[in-house]
């Protein structure tokens, strides 16, 4: 499951640089969460590190995001893995 941020967010910031998955932007009226990018930390950290550190506890996990630990570690390989660029020539590199 990913995480999820709720209205009681008071946009201290805090959050977004302990996220190891880039996930956590500012947006519009409060911080959210990018549930392609949350794996509830697994693969870095034992413990969601945004909802530790949150002081008012406003990051549940998200009930429309259901997820297994499988899916979360496939989530998390496939975030580790690195951007196949073009080639300044446009070819696609040799695997
Ligand atoms: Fe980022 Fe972890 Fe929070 Fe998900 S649970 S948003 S990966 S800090
Ligand atoms: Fe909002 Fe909590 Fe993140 Fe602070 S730590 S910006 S209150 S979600």
């Amino acid at each position: 499951m990913a995480l999820i941020i709720t209205d009681e967010c008071i946009n201290c910031d805090v959050c977004e640089p302990a996220c190891p998955n880039q996930a956590i932007h500012a947006g519009t009226r409060i911080y959210e969460i990018d549930p392609e990018r949350c794996t509830e930390c697994v693969g870095h950290f034992a413990e969601p590190q945004c909802q530790v550190i949150c002081p008012v506890a406003c990051i549940p996990l998200d009930p429309q995001r259901v997820e297994t630990r499988a899916q979360l570690q496939a989530k998390f390989e496939r975030l580790q893995a690195p951007v196949q660029e073009p080639a300044a020539n446009g070819l696609k590199p040799v695997p």
